[in-house]
Formats: structure tokens, C-alpha cells, sequence
């Protein structure tokens, strides 16, 4: 889910209304309320005058279908957001970005960018992003923005997902944590002894790409049967998919125009009995649940963090994922880890990349 949210409060007479005729908030990411099993924002209004001399920072999360931005004060509150289609040039990402620094209303400190990909943290540089961003591979995201003075951070998206879930969400204070991020693709991140893992040239903690079935099918990165091939949005579609190119009994079919039914639908009629859904849903479920055992044996984290699209499945997902691998896990363990849905629901990434600025000038610390 995303939020939209022009969050005008600050500019009551140039921007009154969103454009999608929502009324305009801040929202406040340190008043978002969890359950046990999923979170729902609240869009809290403020008083114009109560953030006039805090810091400020702009975050941006540029995913392959859409690019998100916000400015963002030190305490997580999202002043005021933008939400667009994916650029398909650097001109395009500048203009996204300048737009978003025009709109405030007081000096802010630095942009951070969250980027899929594998990205040079110290130069800003996009090391590769294969698919709809490779037009970034090789550039430096600070001269891509040309910012002029400005400071520009730089992650991976799952990475500042991560941190943004450190600083104000549902790992908060916490310095051992893994992340998945399950949407289309499968990012990961890892935060060890309060220090976000990068590896030698930048690439740990892509669990996406741990190897789940050494006989299974080719992945993206090169790979054969990665967890990303087996639970992702794009392998529960298309192993549905493949049921009903056999002509099994499925509930969903591909629409008149060629789109395959979306795995929300799937978990959805597997929900509601469809033999097929159940049985794609189950297996990916599997992998998912074999692979978090993996990850808790490897990093031995205080709590698992699951975000992405695909967790507004809910209960559905998360309940037998908690079950399985608490039985697999408490005997090395010792323990049962939680694990819980991302809290910053849909602007996880803009909040954490707004918060690589505050963490590097050290406003903020994990
Ligand atoms: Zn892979």
C-alpha cells in the first residue's frame, strides 16, 4: 500500500488538497500502530510551526515501477511526499529530486537515495541494476542529481528499508536484525553489531539470492534456484500460471488482455479454497520458511523483519512462516525470534533513506 499524501499542511494556500483528493498530513511514522500481525498508518495532523527548526532531509526510493520521495524531519515524520512513475533517465531523476527540494520550507541537510541494485555506499555509484534502471549502471547518484551543495547518501533500497525500520519502526533501538523485502524480486538486508553488512564489493546480504533448490530454475543474477525464483510476486504468478497452462482446475484465469492474475489474487483464492492457489501458495511458503531458517541460523538476529508488497497477504503469510520455523529454529537458538511485518508500511524506504542523512552526520545512531 502507498500512502499519498501531499502533506500541504505547511503551505495550506498553495497546496490544499492532494491531487488524488486525499487531505494533506504529515505523517508521523513514530505514531504508526502494529499489530501483531500487520501495521496500519495513521495520518496524524501538526500544528505549521511545530517542526519550523528541526532538521530536515530529503529521502528518495527509486523501485522498478515507481520512484517515491519525501522530506522527512529527524524524528521519521514524512512532511511531504511525491510519488511517480519510475524515471527512465538521469534528467527525469533530477527533476523528481529538485522538485522535492524546492518544496521545502527550510534548509534541508542532504537527499538519500535508496536504489535497487548493488550500490557503492561510499561513492554513490550504481555498480549494477539490471531491468528498467540499468540506465543508472555506472553513474555516480550524486552527480546523476547534481544536487550542487547539497550532501547525497546512497544504499540499496532494502538496505535504507532496513534502517528505516531501525530508527523509527518495528526494530527500533535494535542493533541484530535481517530484513527480506518480498515484491516482485526478493531484497535483503542485515544489520550485525549495528553495522549494515556490505561484503567486499558491496553485495552481502542479497538473500534473494540464496540458493533454495540446487535443481531449480535460472534466476536473474545467474544463478540457479534462487529463493527469489521459488517466493517472489513474479514465482507464485508464474507457477500459478503454469497450472493453469495445464489446464488444472484454477478459479483465476489470464484476462483478455494477456495479464496473468496478480499473487495477491492468488493468496487470496487460495483463502477462499481454490486448489491450485492453495497448493502454489503452500509450496512457495515452503521455500520462504526454509530459507528464514538459513537466515536466523546464520545471523542469530534479536528479530526478522518481512516487508514488501507481498506481506498485505498478512496472517495468511505470516502465521505458518512463525509456526515451521520456530520449530526449526529453537533447538540452536534457544529462542524464539520474532518475526514481524515491516512497520513503515510503503514508505519504508523513502524514511530510511532519509535517514542514511541523519546517521551520517550523525544526528541519529543505531
Ligand atoms: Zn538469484
Amino acid at each position: 500500500m502507498f500512502l499519498c499524501s501531499f502533506a500541504a499542511n505547511r503551505r495550506p494556500a498553495t497546496r490544499s488538497a492532494c491531487p488524488c483528493g486525499r487531505s494533506a498530513a504529515v505523517i508521523s511514522l513514530s505514531r504508526i500502530a502494529q499489530s501483531r500481525y500487520n501495521a496500519q498508518p495513521i495520518v496524524s495532523e501538526r500544528s505549521a510551526s511545530s517542526d519550523a527548526l528541526e532538521s530536515l532531509a530529503i529521502g528518495v526510493d527509486i523501485g522498478g515501477t515507481g520512484i517515491k520521495g519525501a522530506i522527512v524531519n529527524s524524528r521519521g515524520d514524512l512532511l511531504e511526499t511525491l510519488h511517480q512513475p519510475s524515471p527512465r533517465t538521469t534528467s527525469a531523476l533530477r527533476d523528481f529530486v529538485h522538485s522535492l527540494v524546492k518544496r521545502a520550507e527550510a534548509p534541508v541537510r542532504g537527499i538519500g537515495v535508496g536504489c535497487k541494485g548493488i550500490i557503492d555506499a561510499g561513492s554513490t555509484r550504481v555498480k549494477s541494476s539490471p531491468g528498467d534502471l540499468n540506465f543508472l549502471e555506472g553513474q555516480l547518484l550524486s552527480e546523476a542529481i547534481g544536487a550542487g551543495d547539497l550532501p547525497v547518501c546512497a544504499e540499496n533500497d532494502a538496505r535504507v528499508a532496513l534502517i528505516g525500520e531501525v530508527l523509527w519502526g518495528a526494530a527500533r533501538g535494535r542493533r541484530n536484525v535481517v530484513m527480506l523485502t518480498l515484491g516482485t524480486g526478493v531484497g535483503g538486508a542485515v544489520l550485525v553489531d549495528g553495522v549494515i553488512l556490505h561484503g567486499v564489493n558491496g553485495a552481502a546480504g542479497h538473500l534473494g539470492h540464496t540458493t533454495i533448490d540446487p535443481r531449480g530454475g535460472l534466476c536473474i543474477c545467474g544463478n540457479y534456484g534462487c529463493l527469489e525464483t521459488h517466493f517472489s510476486s513474479r514465482a507464485i504468478e508464474s507457477d500459478y500460471w503454469a497450472h493453469i497452462h495445464r489446464a488444472a482446475p484454477a478459479k483465476l484465469s489470464i484476462t483478455s488482455t494477456g495479464e496473468l492474475p496478480s499473487s495477491e489474487a492468488i493468496f487470496r483464492v487460495a483463502a477462499a479454497g481454490d486448489e491450485c492457489a492453495r497448493y502454489v501458495v503452500d509450496r512457495a511458503l515452503e521455500y520462504l520458511g526454509a530459507a528464514l531458517v538459513s537466515f536466523l541460523h546464520t545471523f542469530d538476529p534479536e528479530i526478522f523483519i518481512l516487508g514488501g508488497n507481498i506481506v498485505a497477504a498478512g496472517p495468511q503469510l505470516i502465521v505458518p512462516i512463525q509456526d515451521r520455523v520456530a520449530r526449526r529454529t529453537k533447538t540452536l537458538l534457544g529462542r524464539e525470534v520474532p518475526i514481524v511485518f515491516q512497520q513503515i508500511v510503503g514508505l519504508g524506504g523513502v524514511a530510511g533513506a532519509a535517514g542514511l542523512v541523519f546517521l551520517k552526520q550523525n544526528l541519529l545512531a543505531i
